[in-house]
């Protein structure tokens, strides 16, 4: 059922890297939809979306969850529930929270967004102690929260390491600062450190997760926190249309992922790596040392293509890569409906549409 459900497109053969995203839900995650106990979540009582909150906050070692349609949503509920207007948000300069939410914090939150330098997406608790030391001047915005985004979107899919998380929250300790992870890929952080999630979790004041990325899932995505931190959220989610009814439909897709779908990241993570070797291998320009959890960059100005053209090429060999925030990169992001068998398919495939139009 699976195959059928996921290859059925005009182009069955064409392998889809363009994101974690384009993953259809499997025959046993639609066989765990039909049959989940549904209620109206509006008023708690879909039993399904209970028991998912309740794992979530297991897994989290965080003492509330919500369900929310998307990540983006639980990204700004989480600031909206947690600052006033003029209020300052620090984060790392390419962050999603920042650059890909449509100027939400400003809209929905009257956040004053600051960025901060990442070096492969970690922040460094000196930066982050100068700004927000400033803000005990009256004539500056009060520096409220400072966000990590683990694994970090633009820098490649890069993990924190646990020593920079941890120096981060004694700086956020000290200071007086609430942390929000937007953990859209936490998952993919702590299968990649080979760590519990909760190791990675359970300091902050609220996260976020994302089920419809590597999880596979078809949408969802959950916001756990500490009791103060999530205090008045269902209202907000209300506010925002984010309240749903037999919502266990899809929380049911999300139970399933936790028990099916987070150990074989690590597969992901294997064929982003042999991926990215390939191209090496055969000349392409990849930095390996970037690949660290499901995406690989390329780039592809030293071969004097755009990054459109280059796209095209690829697509008309059967396989997908899709732009980034850098100049002259794509990425590929390995998922559940790309098999292990397939990347050296792709890896040939890359290196033909490129050679081909290259010098
Ligand atoms: C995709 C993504 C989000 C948003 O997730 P949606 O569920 O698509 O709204 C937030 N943060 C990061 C880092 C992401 O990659």
């Amino acid at each position: 059922m699976r195959s059928d459900t996921t290859t059925s497109r005009a182009d069955g053969d064409f392998i889809d890297l363009r994101s974690d995203v384009k993953t259809r839900p499997t025959g046993a995650m639609l066989r765990a939809i039909s049959t989940a106990p549904l209620g109206d979540d509006q008023a708690r009582e879909d039993p399904t979306v209970i028991a998912l909150e309740e794992r979530i906050c297991q897994l989290t070692g965080q003492p509330e969850a919500i369900f929310v349609p998307s990540s983006t949503m639980a990204n700004q509920l989480a600031l909206m529930c947690r600052l006033r207007p003029g209020q300052e948000v620090l984060a790392e300069n390419g962050s999603h929270i920042f650059r890909y939410e449509a100027g939400g914090p400003a809209a929905l939150a009257g956040a004053v967004m600051t960025g901060l330098p990442g070096l492969n997406g970690v922040i460094d608790p000196r930066d982050l102690r100068q700004t927000a030391v400033l803000s005990r001047s009256e004539h500056r915005p009060l520096t409220r929260m400072v966000v990590i985004e683990n694994t970090h979107n633009v820098s490649g899919g890069r993990v924190w390491p646990t020593a920079a998380l941890e120096a981060v929250h004694d700086t956020c300790d000290d200071l007086g600062l609430a942390v929000h992870i937007d953990g859209a890929r936490i998952f993919n952080a702590s299968v990649a450190l080979g760590v519990p999630l909760a190791e990675i979790t359970r300091r902050a004041e609220s996260l976020s997760i994302c089920f419809s990325k590597g999880l596979g899932c078809p949408a969802g995505a959950v916001l756990a926190g500490s009791e103060e931190a999530l205090d008045g959220v269902r209202r907000m989610r209300q506010m925002m249309g984010g309240s749903m009814r037999q919502s266990g439909v899809l929380a049911a897709a999300a139970l399933y992922a936790l028990d099916h779908h987070v150990d074989r990241l690590a597969d992901d993570h294997r064929s982003a790596r042999h991926l990215a070797t390939g191209l090496q291998q055969a000349g392409l320009t990849v930095d390996l040392a970037q690949v660290e959890s499901n995406f690989v960059f390329l780039d592809v100005s030293s071969l004097g293509l755009r990054v459109d053209e280059a796209i095209a090429h690829l697509a008309a060999q059967g396989v997908g890569w899709s732009a980034t925030h850098h100049p002259g990169v794509l990425r590929a992001v390995t998922h559940l409906d790309v098999r292990a068998e397939q990347i050296p398919v792709a890896i040939d495939r890359t290196v033909a549409a490129l050679a081909a139009t290259g010098t």
